[in-house]
């Protein structure tokens, strides 16, 4: 796993642990990560799961176009956008970001996921302005469980503590195929070639009249890596249970433990109640995000959680992660 800042500097734990995992490659980009309103330093909500090459999106705060553009990634991309809950700080990027695709000429299907309310704000905008996609765009309201399925991943959702029905969310790699034994299928004379891809994914293959199983040539499956995204809450146990060992847990973290009680009233965690959350979960990196504007240096964010859970980092916007 390595790590890329703009920001401070993390120390050499981040990058020691960086044991999984192969395969496709997986980045997160951090757009945004300020709180309600953006800064001269944070952007409002947003951050990017880019895997093989498509783009998953995990909220779509105003601005974020251009958070992709200064991030390079393109908007004709492969892409799915699921979006938190309808506070506009998570969403009113949408439209402007849906636009320049239409702009650009964009031909790729878009899906767009989130709670009730979704469909009426996509329909409402691109009424009002008149907008007609290039591209074919599908919009789903959805609730708790497995959202998304495809070939290499899923997502889940569940619903978590927030001022409004609000939704976090999992990208879950699916095991990818373990190690093909070249030797082991050259002595059992499985000829290359078509039979060798067979046994890769998964197909019993005839050999010299003899049944040849994947499990003798082919390693155990390797695990695929598990990204959490959870704002806007307060700590509680559903986002526990969806982050359960996650490899990395993304977390509100908009106040320092002095305002415990504001973040409770507002619907939101201090830095120290994402770390139990992280600590309780079992996952093995936090990253506190939805930071509030009057943190200009988040140190204090970043001391408090450590204290709990050691392998904490501050989001900033453009930073980026490679798993
Ligand atoms: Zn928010
Ligand atoms: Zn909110």
């Amino acid at each position: 796993m390595t790590y890329m800042s703009t920001g401070t500097s993390l120390g050499d734990w981040w990058f020691s642990s960086g044991s999984r995992i192969g395969g496709m490659s997986v980045r997160l980009h951090f757009l945004g990560t300020g709180a309600s309103i953006p800064t001269k330093d944070r952007n409002l909500s947003s951050v990017v799961v880019r895997y093989d090459s498509e783009l998953v999106m995990f909220d779509c705060g105003e601005g974020t176009q251009k958070q992709m553009s200064i991030a390079g990634l393109s908007l004709a991309k492969k892409m799915k956008i699921f979006i938190s809950h309808m506070h506009g700080d998570h969403l009113l990027g949408l439209s402007g970001l849906m636009q320049s695709m239409a702009l650009l000429g964009r031909e790729k299907q878009l899906d767009v996921y989130g709670p009730r309310g979704i469909m009426k704000f996509v329909d409402c905008v691109n009424d009002a302005v008149q907008f007609n996609p290039t591209f074919p765009l599908n919009v789903h309201e959805i609730r708790a469980g497995r959202v998304c399925d495809t070939r290499l991943y899923e997502i889940h959702s569940a619903w978590v503590d927030h001022v409004v029905p609000c939704l976090a969310y999992s990208f879950v790699e699916k095991p990818k195929p373990g190690k093909f034994n070249v030797k082991a299928a050259r002595k059992l004379h499985v000829p290359e070639g078509p039979l060798w891809k067979a046994l890769q994914i998964g197909k019993t293959v005839r050999v010299r009249g003899r049944m040849i199983r994947p499990r003798l040539v082919v390693g155990p499956p390797k695990p695929g890596c598990k990204i959490v995204y959870a704002t806007d809450t307060r700590p509680c146990d559903e986002t526990v249970r969806l982050a359960s060992k996650a490899d990395i847990l993304i977390h509100d973290s908009s106040f320092d433990s002095s305002l415990e009680e504001k973040a409770s009233l507002d619907g939101h965690s201090t830095a120290a109640q994402a770390a139990r959350i992280a600590k309780k979960a079992k996952a093995r990196k936090l990253i506190l995000t939805h930071i509030s504007a009057r943190y200009r240096n988040p140190a204090v964010l970043l001391r408090e959680s450590r204290k709990i859970f050691p392998k904490t980092a501050v989001a900033s916007d453009l930073m980026t992660i490679d798993l």
